[in-house]
């Protein structure tokens, strides 16, 4: 968990930033937001989200992540905190419709998939690449799928960001099937109880 014996940090004694018992949707409570909120404008943000990732981080706000004690808020922390290693970047959708591969080590002229393709040409694939780079970057998980998500979570209506997005104060993540993250699990754990 932070550290608020700090006497700088802006949420010492606020409200919104613990887990009220085992309520299961204090995700969606206004405290939670505002705490969410407050932790956006928050100067001690990367610290803070390392001192959680060190002390736990379950049943608690910190660095605007709903803390949850699971793998994802341990990934959402670790971006926060910078601890990540970079990864390959991901290739647009709106990739622009090049003449020539994009791969730098490719530039192939691109044709249309029906032309047979020269010397130093190649079928166009997707993403302003050849078929043979679109196939590889497809393999390395480089091609972001195209998801049809709504902007807005089914269950709490709050603005969602893809999954595996940090999502910025006051928005969620998207998990699975037009519900954050919080939903979803809201919604599982619904089941369970039904059952
Ligand atoms: S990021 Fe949020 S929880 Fe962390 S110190 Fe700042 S306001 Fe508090
Ligand atoms: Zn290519
Ligand atoms: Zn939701």
């Amino acid at each position: 968990m932070r550290d608020v014996s700090e006497p700088n940090r802006p949420c010492r004694d606020k409200p919104g930033f613990l887990q009220p018992g085992e309520y299961p949707f204090w995700h969606l409570a206004p405290e939670t937001v505002a705490a969410q909120e407050m932790c956006g404008h928050c100067p001690f943000r990367r610290t803070c989200a390392g001192e959680t990732l060190d002390n736990g981080y379950d049943g608690v706000v910190a660095a605007s992540v709903i803390c949850r004690g699971d793998d994802r808020t341990r990934d959402m922390l670790e971006q926060i905190a910078g601890r990540t290693t970079p990864i390959a970047p991901v290739i647009p959708i709106a990739a622009a419709r090049t003449t020539h591969c994009l791969n730098p080590t490719c530039r192939a002229r691109l044709v249309k998939q029906s032309e047979t393709p020269a010397a130093g040409e190649a079928r166009r694939g997707g993403r302003g690449l050849c078929m043979g780079c679109y196939a590889v970057a497809r393999r390395a998980g480089r091609i972001e799928a195209r998801r049809l998500r709504p902007l807005t979570c089914k269950g709490c209506s709050l603005p969602m960001v893809a999954a595996h997005r940090t999502p910025p104060a006051g928005h969620v993540e998207h998990e699975a099937n037009d519900y954050c993250t919080g939903c979803a699990r809201a919604r599982r754990y619904a089941e369970e109880i039904a059952a």
